[in-house]
């Protein structure tokens, strides 16, 4: 049904209907934890029949979601007061909407009242309610229904930025006799996907959604199971005090802080100037995604405590604070087939094709299902109305189907039995997931090798594409990644191809002929081995040097090597054990490719050393002569920690040309900053980098003890 149809609706209807929709999907998400409309879609939802009860008053029911903040309260748990209730926010989903909540508080307040403003990110997580009583952590509670919670006391007691005991350091302020904190109880981004790699390697299925297995987790009536999931915690406010604590919220942040309190320092901003709130949370649109934390939007607060509570709350919302909400990444679509491919190592993943929706300013009409069993688990079917989450830089995926919207004429998802490519039998290993297509030879397995194998990850020669590869296996000039070095010998074929001319047939040849002295890691990068990517790469070609040391290297010697695993490899000593390879090889080394260490720019990495252990770094901005993914490489392969973002615990920030807002938050930090030269310095060994930019020049922070 569309918007006109439901407006000419009578209002006390919709508003019905609105009530009965929004109370299923509170249960669905709050009990069940099963959502099946996405986030985006409820608020829009909650948002029409807020703004239909305003216009409305009288259809304003006890029993309307607006009237009560969501309850999770969980049988199994004891049931605790909160001092205060713990308000929920009322939302701004643009720079308008920012404006006109300015222009309702304005009118409660004096009118020259001049206002300042805190900004900080809207986590998306569990909400905990923590008290301390003279200093110890004597209570965690869940939100509840926002005047009483559950105890899981003992579970957030195994979070381990959750201090038992503040101030955490010796010289920390001493926080009052009582002290009650509110935090969000989350799993980072990093945290979640390895969370999900351990599920794999496990044979489970993966988590869909961060905050539904951190919500999972902090209500496990088993500590220990708690403990064993990573959790994080972020404190941003003092819900009650009975003794002097800051009255502004930038001061609570920087009290909590020092407490020994996780404090969001990456977004965290004050503004004296509404228009400056506005510019400042509209540019976070295009790149919330890098923050390390699910946030869906940014809380404004009037910074002034005083001023913020006498404003007092409308209904359960207070005046002072508003949500402004992100661009849905959220939509609901019809699933209309799913298409299966085939990848270089054999693996079939299914792709959904869907009716083209638009999500967070894009069209998007592909969306990976992950693999069988999800879908199975799911259960997403053919002709669903199914939910497609998009955030930046990530592939869409299919998040579930909407079964309440199903007609009967759905169709289920099995996986294929046979390889589309080349009708192999289908396998899966015991364990695994994914099923694949056993066969090398298999056409699909072919094209995908081969054109890894040129790529930018690979062997990187310009001028041969996923179409022209496809076009010279068609035309039968080639049949392996080896072949592609027999090309020269074939100038006349080329040239008679269509749009082939003789400048960009010398041009592909010439780089074909620089691709067969690359550094040894690129080389074994490209052949595809699975588990074989940039850093093992590195790690192998230090250990044995050559294609040939590593092809007689036996499973128990790499393991050794730090950084290598077991399974990584047994499929190492699987990939030179099949014959297919071992011709690969040898035709290889007839061309001349070199298949020893000592091509230029090497070693990247260098031998591995423990010379950075215990640091950690932040990359920003483009490096002169290595690659972001070479720098991570090296600074693993020597001991240290790359992570996403600058807090006070980070070592250094290794800044290239054009860096990004980490610069400045280092900066701002005190945190040294180096270029590639300081990096690979660092690296050697000397206690001085050569070009560490300090900022300002003038208070060169300290350097951490290097040796
Ligand atoms: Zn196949």
């Amino acid at each position: 049904m569309s918007a006109e149809e439901q407006n000419v609706r009578p209002p006390a209807e919709r508003a019905a209907e609105l009530r009965e929709a929004l109370n299923y999907h509170i249960y669905r998400y709050n009990v069940l934890n099963a959502p099946v409309i996405s986030d985006a879609e409820y608020d829009r939802l909650y948002h029409e029949l807020k703004q239909l009860e305003a216009e409305h008053p009288e259809l304003i029911s006890p029993d309307s979601p607006t009237q009560r903040v969501g309850s999770d309260l969980t049988e199994g748990f004891a049931t605790v007061d909160h001092p205060a209730p713990i308000l929920s926010l009322s939302n701004a989903f643009d720079a308008e909407n920012v404006r006109e909540w300015r222009k309702r508080i304005g009118r409660l307040l004096p009118e020259d009242a001049a206002l300042r403003y805190t900004v900080e990110p809207k986590f998306d997580g569990l909400t905990v309610v923590l008290t301390y009583t003279d200093g110890l952590l004597t209570l965690g509670a869940t939100r509840g229904n926002g005047e009483q919670g559950d105890d899981v006391t003992a579970n957030v007691r195994t979070v381990r930025s959750i201090p038992r005991r503040i101030p955490v350091a010796p010289d920390g302020p001493k926080p009052p006799h009582t002290l009650v904190v509110r935090g969000e109880v989350m799993i980072l981004k990093d945290d979640f996907e390895k969370l999900n790699q351990q599920q794999e390697e496990a044979g489970l299925a993966r988590y869909v959604n961060a905050r539904n297995a951190a919500s999972g987790a902090l209500r496990q009536i088993d500590p220990r199971v708690t403990a064993s999931r990573p959790l994080t915690c972020y404190a941003y406010a003092i819900v009650q005090a009975d003794g002097p604590v800051p009255t502004s919220q930038w001061e609570a942040l920087e009290y909590l802080r020092g407490l020994g309190f996780l404090v969001d320092a990456e977004v965290a901003a004050r503004f004296d100037d509404l228009e400056a709130v506005v510019a400042y949370v509209e540019s976070w649109h295009d790149r919330y995604y890098d923050l390390p934390f699910e946030a869906d939007g940014l809380v404004i607060k009037i910074d002034d405590l005083r001023v913020a509570a006498d404003l007092g709350v409308v209904g359960k919302d207070p005046r002072g604070a508003i949500a402004y909400k992100f661009p849905a990444e959220e939509a609901t679509t019809t699933l209309l087939d799913v298409e299966v491919n085939v990848g270089r190592t054999g693996v079939l993943t299914p792709t959904a094709k869907l009716e083209p929706v638009f999500i967070a300013g894009v069209t998007v009409s592909n969306a990976t299902l992950h693999n069988y069993d999800d879908i199975a688990r799911k259960d997403i079917r053919i002709g669903d109305r199914v939910i497609v989450k998009r955030s930046g830089g990530v592939i869409p995926y299919v998040v579930g189907p909407v079964v309440e919207a199903r007609t009967g004429d759905e169709r289920p998802i099995a996986p294929p039995t046979h390889c589309p490519a080349s009708g192999d039998p289908m396998v899966r290993l015991e364990g695994e997931v994914a099923y694949y297509c056993p066969n090398p030879a298999c056409p699909e397995r072919v094209f995908r090798n081969i054109e890894y194998f040129v790529s930018r990850a690979g062997l990187d020669i310009e001028g041969l594409g996923a179409k022209i590869v496809a076009l010279l296996l068609e035309k039968g000039f080639i049949r392996d990644e080896a072949d592609v070095f027999t090309l020269g010998a074939r100038k006349d074929d080329l040239l008679a191809l269509e749009g082939f001319g003789e400048k960009k047939v010398d041009n592909l040849l010439r780089a074909i002929e620089a691709a067969k002295t690359r550094p040894l890691p690129r080389l074994l990068g490209a052949l595809g081995i699975r588990g074989v990517g940039g850093v093992v790469a590195g790690l192998l070609a230090d250990a044995f040097g050559s294609v040939d040391g590593l092809a007689q290297a036996s499973a128990e010697a790499m393991a050794t090597i730090p950084g290598i695993g077991p399974e990584i490899a047994r499929a190492v000593v699987e990939w030179f054990s099949a014959p297919r390879n071992q011709q690969l090889i040898e035709k290889l080394r007839a061309a001349g490719v070199r298949l020893e260490a000592g091509g230029r720019g090497e070693p990247v990495v260098g031998p591995a050393s423990a010379v950075l252990e215990g640091l950690t770094f932040v990359l920003t901005g483009a490096l002169p002569n290595m690659t972001r993914d070479e720098a991570t490489a090296l600074i693993e392969a020597h001991g240290g920690r790359v992570t996403g973002s600058v807090s006070s615990k980070t070592s250094y920030v290794v800044a290239g040309e054009s860096p990004g807002s980490k610069l400045a938050k280092a900066e701002q930090l005190g945190v040294p900053v180096l270029g590639e030269d300081g990096l690979r310095a660092l690296v050697a060994g000397a206690s001085a980098p050569g070009d560490a930019a300090a900022p300002d020049d003038g208070g060169a922070p300290a350097q951490p003890a290097l040796l």
